[in-house]
């Protein structure tokens, strides 16, 4: 069979079917279309199925790749469906989000040898969303009930692959929400048009009918205490994500007409879910007809610009303050919105947000950058050069990234230690937090990072508290003997 594979010399890189920018400007489907299933093999049938397949290194949760590949050649799906989902809680999530570009993808050998890499992301969402309509995936079914119990605080992707891992060993686990519905950032901070929300709704409905109880609109440190969910169970996960805005530190900043990314993508979003968002209909957080500004050069501050088109704005326009190979964006999403209309002030930076009398945005001032000597971090450090210029705005956007909430402060615990950023201190070998038998994963452990990680840390997490569980309920038993 291995000669079906190695075709990457005559059959050239495709991913599937984009929809034109027009069309797809007007709502909030997904842009890709999913590969046929010939499509699909000959793609995987690219693969080289290397001795040493860098892919699988380049994916942090050290997927299968080549394996899952093969089979999708073969047309063997369910096997491949089986081998994928061993290493990955939602792979069909992360093979439409991930920037496969910087992980899989961009290590993939053949690309290294001058031909397009693999579609491994588009490969992987085929084979899980077959899976689905296929009716493969079905509730877990533990092969034994056991009578302790986790209690997860967030139904982020970091939350939920622990319940799921958990779930599947037995134990009886509760996440705790303050939102009203589960997903996390996956529902409230991503638009429909990179991932669409029933792709997530089924799979929480899924958790659900495998005995996982969720608690909506039960904000930890609030509704309930974190001693209270220690005293409750036998080990506990923060997987909370990261929701402090960073600000705008220029003047004007209070301007109205000025609002974070998350609180404006929160509402675009909940407008698709059907939900009455007075903010949005009464206009504020609808940027229909407006000027918009989107502050930042990140995959949030592309979320903003694409769905302000989607919204019908009269312009829309992105202020990064480094050029667009130093951004920290996907390359992948910036073309997408180029395509879709959005205009790129690259070496810009925000000097002053200029407002009306009444105290109404009407402009974005900023001062035009070059690149200077590198930073801490290894990319080199925008200075001013000295020119500056206007941009007309009715709506500015803040998308300047996330600091984690003062955790220790909103739990009442001085115990639980946090890093110079606030993130949560664990250690990388168990998860385990210094409260003992309370674990952390996701954001609030790394700060904005990505899906795949959380579901990295939040799988981590799991085997760590399986094994605590399993030692206690053994002395348990010693101790009765
Ligand atoms: P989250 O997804 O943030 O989930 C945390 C959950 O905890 C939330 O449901 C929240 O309500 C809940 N919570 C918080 N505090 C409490 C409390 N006190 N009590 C109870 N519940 C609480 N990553 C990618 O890989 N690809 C992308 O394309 C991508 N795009 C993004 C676009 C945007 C706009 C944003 C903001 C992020 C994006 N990310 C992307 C990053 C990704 O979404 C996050 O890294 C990921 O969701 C982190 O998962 P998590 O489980 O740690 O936290
Ligand atoms: Fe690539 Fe992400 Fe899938 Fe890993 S999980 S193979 S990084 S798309
Ligand atoms: Fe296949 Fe590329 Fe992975 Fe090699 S690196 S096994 S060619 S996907």
């Amino acid at each position: 069979m291995a000669e079906r594979m190695l075709q990457f010399t005559h059959v050239e890189r495709k991913m599937p079917e984009k929809r034109e920018a027009k069309a797809r400007a007007d709502d909030f489907a997904e842009i890709y279309a999913e590969f046929s299933k010939e499509a699909a093999g000959a793609q995987a049938a690219r693969c080289s199925q290397c001795g040493v397949p860098f892919c699988q290194q380049g994916c942090p949760l050290s997927n299968n790749i080549p394996d899952w590949l093969k089979l999708a050649a073969e047309n063997r799906l369910e096997e491949a469906w089986r081998v994928s989902s061993a290493t990955n809680n939602m792979p069909e999530i992360c093979g439409r989000i991930c920037p496969q570009d910087r992980l899989c993808e961009g290590i993939c050998t053949i690309q290294q040898s001058g031909h397009g890499t693999v579609t491994i992301g588009s490969i992987e969402k085929y084979i899980t969303d077959t899976a689905w309509e296929e009716g493969w995936v079905t509730p877990i079914k533990p092969p034994r009930e056991r009578s302790q119990s986790a209690g997860i605080i967030g139904a982020g992707p970091g939350g939920l692959a622990a319940a799921e891992q958990l779930r599947r060993k037995g134990y009886q686990v509760t996440v705790y929400d303050a939102y009203d519905r589960g997903g996390g950032l996956l529902v409230y901070g991503i638009p429909g048009f990179k991932l669409e929300k029933h792709v997530v709704e089924r799979r929480i409905q899924r958790l659900e009918e495998s005995g996982i109880v969720f608690k909506f609109n039960t904000r930890v440190g609030e509704q309930v205490s974190l001693s209270t969910l220690r005293a409750e169970h036998d080990t506990v996960l923060i997987a909370t994500g990261v929701y402090a805005a960073k600000d705008l530190k220029c003047p004007g900043s209070g301007a109205q007409g000025v609002y974070p990314a998350l609180e404006y993508l929160t509402a675009s979003n909940r407008k698709g879910f059907g939900d009455a968002v007075p903010a949005y209909d009464e206009g504020d957080l609808n940027a229909e007809g407006k000027r918009v500004v989107v502050i930042g050069g990140g995959d949030t501050a592309m979320d903003c610009v694409r769905t302000a088109i989607r919204q019908g704005a009269k312009q829309v326009s992105c202020v990064y303050r480094r050029d667009r190979t130093n951004m920290p964006g996907s390359q992948r999403e910036v073309q997408n919105a180029e395509e879709e209309g959005v205009v790129f002030e690259w070496l810009a930076s925000p000097e002053a947000i200029l407002d009306t009398k009444a105290g109404k945005v009407k402009a974005v001032r900023a001062n035009r950058m070059k690149l200077g000597e590198p930073d801490a971090s290894g990319r080199q450090s925008p200075v001013k050069t000295g020119e500056s210029f206007d941009i007309k705005a009715d709506m500015v956007i803040k998308a300047l990234g996330f600091d984690p909430e003062d955790l220790p402060e909103l739990f009442g615990e001085e115990a639980l230690t946090v890093n110079r950023w606030g993130a949560v201190r664990v250690d990388y070998a168990t998860m385990e937090t210094s409260l003992p038998g309370v674990y952390a994963a996701g954001d609030i452990v790394r700060g904005a990072s990505l899906v795949v990680w959380a579901i990295k840390d939040g799988r981590d997490a799991a085997e760590a508290m399986h094994k605590a569980m399993k030692a206690a309920a053994r002395a348990e038993t010693v101790a009765a003997e």
